[in-house]
């Protein structure tokens, strides 16, 4: 496939990662910020790569993970509803919420619940169901966000109003500013997220490169485009330097998309959400502005989101800081996998304890940790069959 096998060679992977090696004087923490990521790395095997002393981490970059549990408690409180229909992404169908119900559990028991692949299908859902009241779930960070934008967009127009979104669409930076706002965080790095960049630019790094001394490269999700990203996060550490760096810049520009970043201003405006792991941060999520609130769920039908809370035993919210690997959940493989999962992370197709669970060595399912697949096929947790989408 033109453009894209070369970044899936195995040989120049290799010298990569031998080079790596070679660059690598002492041990060092990286953190992938986004699911996509992790799941690249697991999936293609590039753990077994890289050199010793060289320790990659979770960040908070998965959209499903991060919701908290009392947003899933309010989606489910709207699902049990007369006269609403809720649209979802499949990858938040089977998270659970804090009582341990999910949004396939409320279909099962006679809840109108859509799974869509794109938002513009809850419109159509809207137009085809005029006396019920369809919400879209939008979840997501800024690479989803201007999809969701347009489609409110559209639904004003149209005058449809009977099309609401529950918005915990949230922002990328706020997050990592505030877990490097912690003296103790010690990650020494960061692998920056490919498509959110694409639209929020390689400008929105250079904060926390600069406040918190923090090398920060823009990668792509192909072998080569991760390992080339790490080699340059290392060698900006053995050099003592800390700045943004694009890797990805087939795709990524300075500026990042200033057409999605006007549509995403006109609809939405910067608000305090909660995360899950990480409790409600200034400004770090998205709200509808006054001139499309006939359009915003919360407001129309007077949703409460309780104060976040998280679910009993379950460790996700450490894991979305990097502060454990899933394995250090006493739940893991033994109370949670893939067909019953206690939290979002086992349940997302870019949670990390679900590429633990299917991509790590010592998976259950004994299968050999993938080396650089040539194939794009993915092997995902066991999920509602539904759509899914990236971030
Ligand atoms: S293994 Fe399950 S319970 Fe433990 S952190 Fe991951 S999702 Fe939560």
């Amino acid at each position: 496939m033109r453009y894209v096998d070369e970044f899936r060679d195995q040989g120049l992977a290799q010298d990569l990662a031998a080079t790596l090696s070679r660059t690598l004087t002492r041990p060092r923490r990286i953190m992938e910020v986004c699911g996509t990521h992790t799941m690249a790395v697991f999936r293609n095997g590039l753990t077994t790569l890289l050199p010793e002393g060289l320790e990659l981490v979770s960040g908070p970059g998965c959209p499903v993970c991060v919701t908290s549990a009392p947003h899933i408690d309010a989606f489910l409180a709207l699902a049990g509803r007369s006269g609403i229909i809720i649209a979802t992404f499949g990858d938040l169908f089977r998270v659970p919420g804090s009582a341990g119900t999910s949004l396939a559990h409320a279909r099962s028991q006679g809840a109108r619940i859509e799974v869509i692949y794109s938002p513009m299908e809850g419109l159509r859902l809207a137009r085809d169901h005029p006396d019920e009241t369809v919400i879209l779930l939008g979840i997501g960070f800024e690479t989803t966000t201007p999809g969701v934008a347009a489609t409110i967009r559209v639904a004003k127009r149209e005058g449809l109003n009977n099309f609401l979104c529950f918005s915990t669409q949230k922002l990328i930076p706020p997050p990592l500013m505030s877990l490097f706002a912690d003296p103790e965080q010690n990650i020494d790095a960061l692998l920056c997220p490919g498509h959110v960049s694409a639209i929020i630019g390689t400008a929105a790094y250079a904060p926390l490169a600069k406040q918190y001394h923090l090398p920060c490269v823009i990668s792509g999700f192909e072998p080569v485009d991760i390992l080339q990203a790490l080699l340059l996060l290392v060698r900006q550490l053995e050099e003592g330097r800390a700045q943004v760096e694009n890797a990805y810049t087939r795709v990524v520009s300075h500026a990042g998309n200033i057409p999605a970043q006007t549509l995403v201003a006109e609809v939405f405006a910067p608000a305090d959400t909660a995360w899950r792991g990480l409790g409600i941060i200034p400004d770090s999520g998205l709200a509808l502005r006054d001139h499309y609130r006939v359009h915003d769920a919360q407001e129309r039908l007077g949703v409460v989101v309780a104060p976040a809370t998280e679910v009993q035993g379950c460790r996700c919210g450490q894991i979305l800081q990097g502060r454990i690997r899933p394995p250090a959940c006493p739940k893991f493989k033994a109370l949670c996998t893939p067909a019953n999962p206690v939290g979002p992370c086992m349940v997302s197709s870019e949670g990390t304890c679900a590429a633990y669970y299917n991509y790590a060595p010592e998976s259950p399912a004994k299968r050999r940790t993938p080396i650089l697949r040539q194939d794009t096929q993915q092997v995902m947790p066991a999920s509602a069959g539904g759509s899914e989408r990236s971030s």
